[in-house]
């Protein structure tokens, strides 16, 4: 069977993995223009590999999977070199965090560090192209595909018999082309996750980041809306993220360089209703007031009094930036953001100050926009030679998640034949 993937990423690694070395000739065609280039895969930055039936999207994946798949990555560092943990393994742990309202997530964690990533992509590209029936086509941003009978035609070149789109979220474009023409694919497109990320001392969640690395907690505040933790790097680093007409922030953590912060994403999940339905749109546009205000490209940077009492912030305290300065602007996240995040953020802080004290002194620092945007939920039973596999898909939102949706939908070919 002549198969194509589009996109080079963690869900086409799980789909190439499981069917290399068997009769499919296999075509992937990836944008970056090559293995080095610093756009290809998702897997570029803190490459923290979780094992959870609770978190990394929504669809179940069984753990045994998760775990294999997990290992396949750090076999692939060449190092044997991780971090490791597990959430809430715990009870005490998780009866503290309970006791005040929190819902303590659990899952296993593996983190292989920003550092070794380029190395891991590179054995896992090395080892496939040693496959014969595996072909590599970089540089090759795919704009459309279209149906011709049977066969799938890419960008009016080749046919295939069968292709997985594995875009990520930075094929947007794609999805949106192929969804023009198929409008009944998408199933659903109503949520969004906007937040700050937030920094404070090591020492302030030093017990906690001793004992499980990676905080995962859920909260139903006082305004109805469920807020998270999400993505936490201890003694890690905030960095910008580029969306192209828009910046956000984002942390992650080196496993040699570390810094004396810890930072962690604080998010509200936000479920539009009729009439609206563009999530997409309403982040963005947070998005852009916010670098509007911190001037091109700059994200909003303030202490925590200051966000709590809606004023610009003119100065830190004891708490120092990771961000580089240029990156930033001291200024009032309250002119961006609508009223009812802030107050669910500063809601959640407040009450987690009762069991981590220290979260919420006045010089902690709050950036902003953390904007975590979900891909409509497209429907995978519409076409039998056409998938999305990973984030395209709107099922995933993490490496092993995207990896072992690539996996299984090659199982499923598998299966068939
Ligand atoms: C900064 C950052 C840090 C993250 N850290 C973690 C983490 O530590 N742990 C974790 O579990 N998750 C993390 N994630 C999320 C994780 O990276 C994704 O969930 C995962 O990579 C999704 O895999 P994917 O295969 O769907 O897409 P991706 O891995 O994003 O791969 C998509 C590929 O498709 C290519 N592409 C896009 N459009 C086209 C086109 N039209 N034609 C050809 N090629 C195209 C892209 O260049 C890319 O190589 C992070 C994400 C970001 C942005």
């Amino acid at each position: 069977m002549k198969t194509a993937v589009i996109g080079f990423g963690a869900a086409a690694i799980g789909f190439i993995e499981r069917l290399k070395g068997t009769e499919h000739e296999i075509h992937v065609f990836e944008q970056g223009k090559d293995i080095y280039s610093s756009s290809i895969s998702g897997i570029r930055a803190d490459g923290k590999l979780f094992v959870s039936k609770e978190m990394g999207g929504n669809i179940d994946i069984d753990v045994n999977l998760q775990k294999k798949l997990a290992d396949y990555y750090i076999e692939k560092s060449g190092s044997n070199e991780y971090e490791t943990g597990k959430s809430f393994k715990t009870q005490e742990y998780y009866e503290t965090f309970y006791k005040e309202g929190f819902m303590p997530v659990k899952s296993d964690f593996y983190h292989l560090g920003t550092d070794q990533l380029k190395k891991v992509l590179y054995n896992i590209f090395e080892e496939f192209k040693s496959h014969k029936n595996i072909h590599f086509h970089f540089n090759h941003k795919v704009e459309n595909i279209h149906f011709e009978g049977n066969k799938i035609i890419i960008d009016r070149n080749d046919s295939y018999d069968f292709v997985l789109t594995a875009v990520g979220r930075s094929g947007h474009k794609l999805i949106k082309n192929i969804i023009e023409k198929h409008p009944d694919l998408v199933l659903n497109n109503k949520n969004l996750d906007l937040g700050i990320r937030y920094e404070v001392p090591d020492h302030i969640v030093a017990d906690l980041n001793k004992e499980m690395y990676e905080f995962k907690i859920k909260y139903k505040s006082r305004t109805g809306y469920m807020v998270r933790t999400f993505c936490n790097n201890p003694s890690g680093y905030v960095v910008r993220e580029n969306y192209g007409d828009f910046v956000t922030v984002n942390g992650h953590a080196k496993l040699k360089e570390k810094s004396t912060n810890t930072n962690f994403a604080i998010l509200t999940t936000v479920e539009l209703t009729q009439p609206f339905n563009d999530p997409t749109g309403f982040g963005s546009y947070i998005a852009k007031l916010s670098n509007l205000l911190a001037g091109e490209d700059r994200v909003i940077l303030q202490t925590y009094a200051k966000f709590k009492n809606s004023k610009r912030s003119k100065h830190l305290y004891r708490v120092l930036p990771t961000l580089s300065s240029e990156h930033y602007i001291l200024g009032d996240i309250n002119l961006a953001f609508p009223r009812r995040i802030i107050e669910s953020i500063i809601d959640f802080i407040e009450n987690l100050e009762k069991v981590i004290p220290g979260i919420a002194a006045d010089d902690n620092l709050v950036y902003a926009p953390e904007i975590k945007f979900y891909s409509n939920v497209l429907d995978n039973k519409k076409f039998n030679n056409l998938k999305f596999g990973g984030d395209c898909s709107g099922l995933t939102r993490s490496i092993i998640y995207a990896t072992a949706h690539g996996w299984m939908i090659a199982d499923e070919i598998e299966s068939k034949k």
